[in-house]
């Protein structure tokens, strides 16, 4: 295997980093690592380096979802945290790509140990109608850190993100558009929650309307576009 194969999924990882650094949902140091899984293997393609600046196609390593490095090269620091991306493709079967932050507002959530719950319409469209659960601390990549994370996905099935307790957070989705959206949106959210702190805190969306409201966006979804 050449170590430009699969050069669109890597194009995309690349796209969604960029993204991230474009809309600023990412701490000043540009921290960051983006996985894709490659469809119909248990391989994945994993940003090599810590830092989403300059990211090029052959700046992906292929490893498998034990950790084996397939081809490519991968940096010490990022070899730790290879676990932390295999752990969500093993125990979401649909989830595609991963990205790992240390986006300033929701990592500021992750230090002071708590998880964000559901106040802000946005998380209830992009399928957090639950919030986004902490994973507790262990160090980076750890087998502690991995069953922390494993805990807190069991904990809410439906979550496309988990705050990594002193550390930052993990998001993910069928594709790298997706994973990098969710990322912005918690970190959109955390940021407004603290924000509402100053006005008496952030008032969560009462349940009833939250099934309410993901039932109006389906809806509309499956109405498709309107044209007049
Ligand atoms: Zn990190």
């Amino acid at each position: 295997m050449t170590t430009l194969d699969h050069l669109a999924l890597r194009q995309a990882v690349i796209d969604g980093a960029n993204f991230l650094v474009r809309t600023g949902a990412i701490s000043m140091s540009h921290h960051g690592n983006f996985s894709v899984r490659i469809p119909g293997t248990d391989h994945m393609l994993l940003t090599a380096t810590s830092s989403f600046d300059s990211l090029k196609p052959d700046s992906l390593a292929v490893l498998d979802l034990d950790g084996h490095l397939v081809s490519g090269t991968i940096n010490p620091s990022n070899a730790e945290i290879v676990h932390m991306h295999a752990v969500v493709y093993k125990h979401r079967p649909e989830v595609g790509a991963v990205v790992h932050t240390h986006s300033t507002y929701a990592t500021s959530f992750a230090i002071a140990s708590r998880g964000i719950g559901c106040a802000y319409e946005a998380l209830v469209r992009n399928d957090m109608a639950d919030g986004v659960p902490l994973a507790h601390y262990g160090p980076r990549g750890s087998s502690l850190a991995i069953a922390n994370i494993a805990a807190a996905l069991a904990s809410m099935p439906s979550t496309k993100a988990v705050l990594l307790e002193n550390h930052g957070v993990l998001a993910f989705g069928a594709d790298p558009a997706a994973a990098a959206r969710a990322n912005l949106i918690v970190e959109e959210t955390a940021q407004m929650t603290i924000l509402a702190e100053v006005l008496g805190g952030a008032k969560p969306i009462p349940p009833e309307l939250l099934k309410a409201s993901l039932e109006r966006r389906d809806e509309f979804a499956q109405a498709g576009s309107q044209r007049a």
